[in-house]
Parts: C-alpha cells; structure tokens; sequence
C-alpha cells in the first residue's frame, strides 16, 4: 500500500515510518521539521519505496494514497505553546486539509489524537465515553481543543463525506529520539540525571501519569488502521506513576546521588491521568507489553548514545 505519514520526522512518527517500511509498504513521509529531523528517517533515504515531502499541513496538497496516518502536530507544551495559533492552525487546517485528501483519494484516514481532550479529568481511568473537561481559554486550549476540534472534523468528514476514519487517543508515550529539549517529563528527567543537573520536579509532584513505550503505540496504531473498529479509542498503558515516583525510578536508574528540586506547577495541569483501555483490548486484541522499566532502559541507552 501506498501510505501517507503526516509528521512522519517526528518522534511517534518515525517509528511508525520504520514499521511500515519493514512491512514492505510505498511510505511517505510528510514534514515541516518544526520538531522533525531528517535524522529520525535518514536510513530510509535510499530505500526506492520512502519519499520526503518537506510540507506544512497548514497549506493544500495533492498526493495519491490508499491510508493517511496524520501525525502532524508538536506535541510537548513547551513546543505547541511556543507559537499556539500555529498550533490551533496546524490542528484545524492541518487536519482539515488531509481529511480533504483522503476524501479526493478514498483512502482511510487515522487521526493522532490525545488523551488531553479529556483535560484535567473528573473520571478515573478515563474511558472514551467521557467528554472532558478542558479550560478553552488555558494557555493547553490552543493544543487541547484543537485536537477536539479535530476529532469533529473527521466525524462529521465520516458522516457527511463518508471518509473511512480512524481515531485514537495516545496516552503519554516515551522512548528513543525524543528531542533532548523536548520538554516532556521523561525526557527532561533523562537528559537531567545523564548531565549531573537536579530533576525538576513541577508541583509537588503528586500528578500522575501513565506511560507508554512506543513500540507498543506504533502496534495499536497500526492495528487500529487495519481494523474496523473506528474510535475514538485510548492507546496508552494503564500503569500509573506519580511525576514524583517517575523521577525517583529515573534517578535511581543513572544517578541516585541526584538532587530532585520543586519547580512551579504550570497552569491547567492534569491532575491525574490512566487509559481505560477495555475498548483496545476488546476491539484490537492490543494492550502494551513493554514494562516502564525495560522501556525506561532503553530509552536511557539511547540518550546515553546522544549525549556522549
Ligand atoms: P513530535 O513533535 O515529535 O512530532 C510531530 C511532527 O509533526 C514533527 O515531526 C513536526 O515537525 C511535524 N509538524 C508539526 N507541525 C507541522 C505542520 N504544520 N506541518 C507539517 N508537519 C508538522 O511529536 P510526537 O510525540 O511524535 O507526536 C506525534 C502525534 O501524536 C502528534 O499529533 C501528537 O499530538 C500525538 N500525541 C503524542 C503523544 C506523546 O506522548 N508523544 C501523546 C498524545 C498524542
Ligand atoms: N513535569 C515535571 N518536570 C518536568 C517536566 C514535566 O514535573 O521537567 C510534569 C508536568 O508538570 C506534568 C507531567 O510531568 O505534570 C507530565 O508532563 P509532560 O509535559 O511530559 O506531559 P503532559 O503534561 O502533556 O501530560
């Protein structure tokens, strides 16, 4: 098949390219390199079935393909906040843009949604039926609800337009190439016990999340696009870990010596956060096999790689 990648440069994106292209599928990976790099994908460069689109979803393009996995999108608060109308933009038009061309084309479309449509959430684990309660005029809105937006998009592209849809909600999900500055909680965590620096803790720590090696997401993104299942559906693993017990297992992992110190609270952070993921393993057969342990690992190993 001939797949389209959306933010195939990035960090989820990448390792969705590296699984499409060892399963012997025509990938194309389209990307702006906001957060991307050449890097993550450069040992495909010489392959006959990878191409490089260098492209901005917020503009039209025309481009023939049977799936549209649309990944496109900064991620980390750090990035999506730097420049949020970019972000509400890359979200609206973005989307509505690669809805249009799987619409011209018939291909199947799967949306890369969050687990922050569900915001700072009353339920506890969040099943895909509860609506969420997210702040529209919060400094996460611009990232939050153009992902809600989004997902609407693709429902009504499915009701009105008969766009054959998919939609997950990825959970937190960590592992090799992120960027060093990439802001995320694993990452920094990483990146600060490997340089000697004290953890930053935000808050007092008592936030949780739930964490997801990306080798298990690529598995469930790629089941989901190939079942008939159409979401919304949540990707994530349900184990749940305080900020502060992630960083204590990090630091004990490369630097047990390291100080820990306790930064601001940034505004509208989700108090607590774990996938209901009855409907993954119902409907795909999927749940994560990677403890955060093993994937810890091998996340360090690759920073380690990076950084010396
Ligand atoms: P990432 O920032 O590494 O990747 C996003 C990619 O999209 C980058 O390569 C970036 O350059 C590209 N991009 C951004 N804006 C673009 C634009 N206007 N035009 C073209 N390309 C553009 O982030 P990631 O962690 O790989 O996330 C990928 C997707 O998964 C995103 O849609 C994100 O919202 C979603 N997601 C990720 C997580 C997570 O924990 N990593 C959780 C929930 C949802
Ligand atoms: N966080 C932290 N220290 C950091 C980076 C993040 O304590 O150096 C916290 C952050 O406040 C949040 C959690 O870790 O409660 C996860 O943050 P991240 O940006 O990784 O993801 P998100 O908030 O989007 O789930």
């Amino acid at each position: 098949m001939r797949i389209l990648v959306t933010g195939g440069a990035g960090f989820i994106g990448s390792h969705l390219i590296d699984r499409l292209m060892e399963q012997g599928h025509d990938v194309l990976c389209l990307d702006n390199f906001y957060t991307g790099h050449k890097r993550n994908i450069e040992k495909w460069f010489d392959n006959p079935y990878f191409e490089l689109i260098r492209h901005d979803i917020t503009e039209p393009i025309r481009l023939e393909v049977d799936q549209v996995y649309h990944l496109a999108c900064p991620a980390s608060p750090i990035h999506y906040q730097f420049n949020p109308v970019k972000t509400i933009k890359t979200n609206v038009l973005g989307t509505l843009y690669m809805l249009g061309l799987a619409k011209r084309v018939k291909a199947r479309f799967l949306l890369a949604s969050t687990s922050e449509v569900y915001g700072d959430p009353d339920v506890h684990p969040q099943p895909e039926e509860y609506r969420g309660s997210v702040n529209c005029t919060g400094l996460r809105a611009c990232y939050d609800e153009g992902k809600r937006v989004a997902e609407t998009l693709a429902f009504e592209y499915h009701r009105e337009h008969k766009v054959d849809i998919r939609v997950a909600r990825i959970f937190n999900t960590y592992g090799p190439r992120m960027l060093k500055n990439d802001g995320r909680v694993v990452s920094n965590f990483i990146v600060q016990a490997l340089d000697k620096k004290p953890l930053t803790v935000y808050g007092d720590g008592s936030q949780t999340r739930s964490f997801c090696y990306v080798s298990d997401l690529v598995e469930g993104l790629i089941g989901l696009m190939n079942n008939d299942y159409i979401g919304p559906i949540n990707l994530g693993n349900p184990g749940e870990y305080s900020v502060l017990e992630l960083a204590k297992i990090i630091r004990e992992m490369i630097n047990p010596d390291m100080e820990l110190v306790y930064k601001a609270l940034p505004q509208d952070d989700p108090r607590k956060r774990q996938p209901d993921i009855t409907k993954a393993s119902t409907y795909l057969g999927w749940e994560p096999m990677i403890s955060l342990k093993e994937g810890l690992e091998l996340t360090i190993r690759d920073f380690q790689q990076r950084v010396s």
